[in-house]
């Protein structure tokens, strides 16, 4: 009944191996001076897990400042409009911060206070994780410093304002195109220096080992509410879960205790974006091939000299040429199903979901209702689909209102 006992306990599947492999995904590809680093954090989470301190303070933290259990809500109208399955979402938009990000920067950083280390640092892109991680560096007293790409920065600028206020230095990074991928390069570069005194916060279930296995743990939080609120409120398991994926936490963590669950099927939804075109998208397991990304090999969009490709998406969250090396591995398994949802869809569904439930949901989260509201209506009444709800659209009302007017 405890989350610390489940996060202590891998039942779900043997994997990672303990050199951070997922199959043939994952592993550690970074320069020789970021391997002790990795060493230490990969000893201190295994003994994090073993201590029932750690696992009861994470809990205390996850209902007290995180507002943890998020509920399982019955949309009732959604479902009558779809005519199908009966649908509900897990509302991650209703955690602190408006997202599901919280849920691992609050570990890492109770890990980072366990490693000694004062400070610590992130990337962000939309800026969610940083601001997430600009909280989590507020509640427990650390200095905090997040890298943004100028691109993102101008874009973004509430996000920006609110890790200041936070009292966290964001640190702008010109290269290349200025977003995400440049901000993630720049921080594990920074680290490489300063590693002593700083544990990086990495943001998703990507980069090099342990960091898919620690935030997917971290994240599952929601998947073990999730269930014992299907078996509460609908007397069984859900026969289908649907999560959106930009790196893949927030998919990770509810697909994660239902993996053994062969009733249960599994969806991800990735960022069809404008077309099927390079640089049009942001699907790296629909469209993209095996390859390695900031320190894993996973899926990853890129040309035919193997440079990682341009990536679009309406929602920057999900604005990531690759994913976390787990979901390959489910993808080449069979168990869980990907497919795309363009900018288009997602924006109608995000207006859905306003009107009929009065939950104005993030747009990356409008990619999940999207396919959802397409499949349930072919599904049958008795049937029940959760939506991984994993954070509201306030930040983005500008852009919406931008592309489609006030209608
Ligand atoms: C960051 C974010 C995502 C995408 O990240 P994942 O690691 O794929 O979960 C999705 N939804 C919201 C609301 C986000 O902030």
């Amino acid at each position: 009944m405890t989350e610390s006992l489940e996060i202590a306990n891998h039942k779900a599947s043997p994997i990672p191996d303990d050199q951070g492999r997922f199959g043939q995904f994952g592993g550690i590809f970074v320069p020789e001076t970021l391997i002790s680093a990795l060493q230490q954090l990969a000893a201190e989470y295994e003994s994090a897990r073993q201590d029932p301190k750690f696992g009861t303070k994470l809990v205390e933290l996850n209902r007290q400042y995180i507002g943890r259990p998020t509920p399982l809500y019955f949309a009732q109208r959604l479902t009558q409009q779809v005519g199908g399955a009966r649908i509900y979402l897990k509302r991650e938009d209703l955690a602190h911060t408006g997202a599901h990000k919280l849920n691992n920067a609050i570990g890492q950083a109770l890990l980072a206070q366990r490693m000694g280390k004062r400070r610590i640092t992130a990337e962000t892109g939309a800026g969610q994780h940083g601001v997430a991680t600009a909280t989590a560096a507020a509640l427990f007293g650390l200095d905090c410093d997040v890298y943004m790409g100028t691109e993102d920065m101008r874009r973004q600028s509430p996000n920006v304002q609110r890790m200041q206020l936070l009292g966290t230095r964001v640190v702008p990074v010109e290269a290349g195109s200025g977003t995400l991928k440049d901000a993630i390069n720049e921080a594990m570069r920074e680290w490489m220096e300063s590693s002593a005194y700083t544990h990086y916060v990495f943001g998703s279930v990507c980069g090099p080992h342990p960091y898919p296995m620690i935030v997917r743990d971290l994240q599952s939080v929601i998947g073990y509410e999730c269930r014992r609120q299907c078996i509460d409120q609908i007397g069984r398991l859900p026969d289908i879960i649907v999560a959106c994926v930009g790196g893949g936490s927030n998919a990770a963590g509810i697909f994660y205790p239902f993996v053994g669950d062969k009733e249960v099927r599994l969806i991800g939804v990735e960022a069809g974006g404008r077309s099927n075109e390079q640089g049009q998208h942001a699907a790296a397991i629909s469209y993209g091939s095996p390859g390695v990304l900031h320190g894993s090999l996973s899926y990853v969009l890129q040309d035919h000299e193997g440079q990682t490709a341009p990536v679009h998406s309406i929602s920057a969250g999900l604005d990531y040429p690759g994913v976390g090396p787990e979901h390959a591995y489910w993808h080449d398994l069979g168990r869980v199903d990907y497919t795309c949802v363009s900018d288009q869809q997602a924006l109608d569904a995000f207006k859905t979901l306003s009107h009929l439930e009065g939950i104005i949901p993030a747009l990356e989260s409008s990619h999940a209702v999207a396919h959802v509201i397409e499949i349930a209506a072919i599904l049958k009444p008795d049937q029940a689909v959760v939506i991984n709800l994993s954070g509201r659209g306030d930040k983005d009302l500008d852009e919406v209102i931008r592309l489609v007017g006030q209608d």
